[in-house]
């Protein structure tokens, strides 16, 4: 059994980044994982401005390493497809120059991006890294701190502190953490790979559709290299339950039947099942830490409401986490009100893009209203070109502050 003043329970984006930011504190850490990596995560694998953003903050040159990796595109932009058929096409970056620009954004399937980061941490002399180890219960002990157990209840490991990154199934988060899966604040996913859907854009930009008959939900395609493609749907968990949607029989009806899709995917292959998992969304405040404990990207439920975008906030609150754990070793305090400082920090920095995301969601169900606002922004540049400069904005707090924002562009 091991002993350790801090274990992170997972060794994805979430835990991979805490681990990495303690390591370069000189902090050491114990890392496990259920899995060995590589290993294959479901997700659009569309890597954001903001993960960029993170990786950077790991170690300068981690971006320019991501793009030098075979299993990566660069992506430059994003197409949206109103309910309308109104196509609205915005660039991360405007005026791009692919090849001369930094890519803002990248397109990786996880069972490479994930090994990437897990290949950062295998460099890293202060985090042991266990894979293969599936925790399956975690008991408070009266001295503080946890004890891991395994599968047949033998005790695998005791911490002080616990940074539980176990992804969007989290048994501590449940059953310690209490905090329970609500289908408002919860999507379904489903993800296919393709091979040789056509119409891809050549700069890689994602493909977001919002169709009217699959309201309030949205496919998307990403590419991928090899001629493959990433393509999948997502919808609120209360409405698939309500209107009881068998979401694979809507995606296939969506890529073999809609006129935009069905020539495209006519000759494609579809590689493997279609398989599909939770999408815990950020769009409700949570208690993210407790007593000798934190809550770090799925497990803390951080999702982006609108765009369903989750490794970025998970490796924000791993950032976050590790500077707690800075905090709380040398004031050797983990009492849950010292912890708060953790969930002040990551709702400082992600809770106003979240509640405007939640209102971006929203609009999905106001078909017109969405309409409108791509109507306008495909014939007026200086509105594409804001909406492009949000994309390229390191930090988007100062100008998605406003929800009314986006009001007065539409109606202006
Ligand atoms: C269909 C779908 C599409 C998505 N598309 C995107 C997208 O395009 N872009 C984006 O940014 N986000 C996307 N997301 C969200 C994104 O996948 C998650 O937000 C992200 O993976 C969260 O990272 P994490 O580190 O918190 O958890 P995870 O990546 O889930 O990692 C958790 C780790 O914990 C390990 N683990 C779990 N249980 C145990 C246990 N009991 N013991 C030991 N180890 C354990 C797992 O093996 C895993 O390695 C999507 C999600 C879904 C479902």
């Amino acid at each position: 059994m091991y002993k350790t003043d801090i274990c992170i329970l997972g060794a994805g984006p979430g835990g991979a980044t805490a681990a990495l930011h303690l390591a370069q504190k000189g902090i050491p850490s114990l890392l496990l994982d259920k899995a060995i990596f590589p290993r294959d995560k479901i997700c659009g694998d569309a890597l954001s401005g903001k993960v960029v953003n993170e990786l950077r903050r790991i170690a300068p040159d981690l971006p320019e390493l991501l793009g030098q990796q075979q299993e990566q595109v660069p992506s430059w932009g994003i197409h949206f497809m109103s309910p309308g058929g109104q196509k609205l096409s915005v660039p991360f970056k405007f005026n791009y120059k692919p090849g001369q620009d930094a890519a803002p954004g990248f397109i990786a399937k996880r069972v490479h991006f994930d090994n990437f980061l897990v290949e950062q941490v295998r460099q890293r002399p202060q985090i042991q890294l266990q894979e293969g180890v599936e925790v399956t219960r975690c008991e408070r002990l009266p001295e503080g701190g946890f004890l891991l157990a395994g599968k047949s209840g033998e005790p695998l490991v005791q911490t002080r502190l616990l940074l539980v990154a176990n992804g969007a199934q989290s048994g501590f988060t449940r059953h310690v953490a209490g905090l329970q899966q609500e289908p408002a604040h919860y999507c379904a996913g489903l993800r296919a790979y393709y091979k040789g859907v056509t119409g891809l854009d050549r700069d890689n930009f994602i493909e977001l559709h919002f169709f009217k008959d699959f309201l309030p939900g949205y496919l998307w395609i990403f590419p991928l290299p090899d001629n493959q493609a990433n393509v999948g749907v997502g919808m609120l968990s209360s409405v698939v339950s309500r209107k009881k949607i068998n979401l694979k029989k809507e995606m296939l009806r969506m890529l073999h039947g809609h006129p935009a899709l069905r020539p495209r995917f006519a000759g494609a292959e579809l590689l493997g099942d279609i398989k599909g998992y939770g999408l815990p969304l950020g769009s409700k405040r949570r208690s993210i830490s407790g007593d000798s404990y934190m809550l770090l990207g799925d497990a803390g439920a951080l999702i982006d409401p609108f765009t369903g975008e989750g490794i970025s906030n998970a490796m924000i609150s791993g950032r976050w986490a590790a500077l707690q754990a800075e905090h709380c070793l040398q004031a050797q305090d983990f009492s849950a009100a010292f912890m708060q400082g953790y969930d002040r920090a990551v709702y400082n920095r992600l809770w106003k893009e979240l509640k405007l995301s939640h209102r971006m969601q929203q609009l999905l169900h106001y078909p017109w209203l969405f309409d409108k606002l791509a109507g306008k922004a495909a014939k007026n540049r200086a509105l594409a070109e804001t909406i492009s400069c949000m994309f390229s904005d390191i930090d988007l707090r100062e100008r998605l502050k406003q929800p009314s924002f986006y009001f007065k562009l539409l109606f202006n």
